[in-house]
């Protein structure tokens, strides 16, 4: 067998199995920091759990190594720059723990619901308190999942087994996955406003930073539990303290934390939470999967086969590079604009390539560009180059490419359509020294894409673009540019205002109420 793997950490033994077939397996699970560097140069891949460290100097120290697998999630201890840099793929497991944090949710669940810790802490202390301890049922309760990918759809599947009613708020699945879970899918205010029990199966994004602040309390049902196994920061943790201490809310059950420990919080005080130390990942069976899991990608690489969880980048080709390179600036912009405006579920994306650039044959790369521009925003696991593709087609999004030779006079010209459940977006986009966008869905710009945009659909009628004006000024916000793209005279028009300032929702809900304004959003490049 000419492939090797290094076995740094102790792995489940399937895993080790599932590679004796296909290379020279080297298990030493107590190897230090010098004797792996002086061995990595024979090793093809190396296969670690937390605690060898895979750094810089180890990475550069190896010859031929094409995988760094860690059998888990996280890659805290693999220098991911270093191994792209030198094109080594880093893998690792997220799916492995997907069944082991939904049950742990639902430990939570049981445990506020049946005051499970309490009761436990009390008989400890030699007291017989039955009274004390009237739980609730689940059956027949609503749960409302915040968040279904890999763990929220686990979490719906065990709440049937429960008799709950379930509601789910994720503006990214497809309708089909919905359908399939048998679960109705609702805006955030409803979901808080119906849900018995709430939990959140997000990942930590600019978008989900406080998700569950002082409003959403507010809104929450008087004797209603939250749980939280994701990740802290989603829940702003001093207004749960104020809606637990003021009952307003039953209780919350926290595996996640703002800052963990969380040592000084005022939420170890109380009696109506239920904590656990970010342990809802920990089982032997979570840790068994990872194991198998990494061995299969390993095997895959070895085969010449795509693995599905590669976490950064391939190097690509000096020749390839340098022909694209120009358009990743550009591609980038477009992504972050696309998922900015889109309004709901996506479920298709075209991308034409015009001009000089129809003539490059490796247009993929720069398709999944895209898609990872648009989905990691999105998506816990890591989109890039390589999984880009098989993320979009598991979430059920058709993607497309076309190439046309005529690129509307420039020398190259990039098209991307994307249809969502409440909008389409249509983008066109070109590079001479900076990327500019061209032309927003169907009406012609000329747009530099950076800063704060704030875009307007309008009927082009004489006041509206100075009430427009007086809205943005009304809120203390300077406007830097202007442009104005319309198809005909007195019809529907768009208009962009590059602003100085943040957007805040409250403007962009203030411009939608006027007269004449068809729709306004914001985009931040
Ligand atoms: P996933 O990527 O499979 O699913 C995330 C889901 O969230 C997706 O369906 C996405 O569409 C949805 N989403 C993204 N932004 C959203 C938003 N603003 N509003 C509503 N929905 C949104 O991730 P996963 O593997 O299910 O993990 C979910 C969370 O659990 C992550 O935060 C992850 O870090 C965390 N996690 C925690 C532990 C632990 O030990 N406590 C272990 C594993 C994972």
């Amino acid at each position: 067998m000419d492939k090797k793997v290094l076995i740094a950490d102790q792995i489940n033994e399937k895993g080790i199995d599932e590679l004796t077939d296909i290379a020279e397996v080297v298990s030493n699970f107590t190897i230090s920091k010098e004797e792996l560097l002086d061995v990595i140069k024979d090793f093809d891949a190396i296969i670690v759990r937390s605690r060898t460290k895979v750094t810089r100097e180890v990475i550069e120290a190896s010859k031929k190594l094409k995988i760094i697998a860690r059998a888990g999630v996280g890659v805290d201890n693999v220098d991911v720059q270093a191994a792209t840099e030198r094109g080594v793929m880093v893998i690792n497991a997220p799916e492995s723990t997907s069944i082991t944090v939904a049950e742990h949710t639902m430990g939570l669940i049981l445990a506020l619901s049946r005051k499970i810790a309490i009761a436990d802490s009390s008989v400890k202390q030699g007291k017989w308190e039955k009274g004390r301890f009237m739980g609730i049922e689940l059956n027949g309760k609503t749960l409302g999942v915040i968040g279904m990918g890999r763990i929220g759809s686990q979490v719906v599947t065990r709440s049937k087994a429960f008799g709950m009613e379930t509601f789910v708020y994720d503006p990214y699945i497809t309708e089909k996955t919905a359908l399939e879970l048998g679960v109705t899918v609702v805006d955030l205010e409803t979901l808080i406003k119906k849900s018995d029990v709430m939990t959140i199966h997000v990942p930590l994004t600019n978008e989900t930073k406080h998700l569950i602040s002082k409003e959403q309390f507010e809104m929450m049902k008087e004797n209603a539990f939250i749980v939280n196994c994701a990740r802290g920061g989603i829940i702003n943790e001093d207004d749960l303290y104020e809606a637990l201490s003021t009952n307003k809310i039953r209780g919350a059950g926290l595996d996640v934390f703002e800052n963990e420990p969380p040592k000084d919080s005022p939420l170890l005080g109380r009696e109506n939470v239920v904590l656990t130390p970010h342990i809802a990942a920990s089982t032997s069976e979570a840790q068994r999967d990872a194991a198998i899991i990494v061995a299969n990608e390993i095997k895959k690489v070895f085969k010449g086969q795509s693995p599905r969880n590669v976490i950064n980048m391939p190097v690509l080709d000096t020749e390839t590079l340098s022909t694209i390179k120009p358009y990743f600036e550009l591609i980038e912009k477009i992504g972050k604009f696309m998922i900015q405006t889109a309004k709901g579920n996506i479920n298709e994306i075209d991308v034409t390539y015009c001009g000089e650039l129809s003539e490059f044959p490796k247009h993929d790369i720069l398709t999944r560009m895209i898609l990872q521009e648009v989905l990691n925003p999105i998506l816990n696991e890591p989109v890039n180059l390589v999984n880009a593709t098989s993320v979009a087609e598991n979430r059920g999004i058709i993607v497309t490419e076309g190439k046309r030779c005529d690129a509307k006079g420039f020398k190259s010209l990039i098209k991307v359509e994307m249809k969502s459940d409440n909008n389409d977006v249509s983008l066109e986009g070109i590079f001479t020294q900076k990327p500019k966008i061209v032309m927003i869905n169907g009406y012609k710009v000329d747009v530099e894409t950076e800063g704060t945009m704030l875009i307007c659909k309008y009927k082009d009628k004489p006041g509206t673009i100075g009430a427009v004006g007086t809205k943005i000024g009304e809120h203390n916000i300077n406007i830097a540019k202007m442009q104005v793209g319309r198809k005909e005279l007195g019809g529907e028009a768009v208009m962009v205002l590059k602003v100085d300032q943040h957007v805040p929702e409250s403007l962009i809900s203030d411009i939608k109420k006027l007269e004449d304004v068809h729709d306004a959003v914001s985009v931040n490049l």
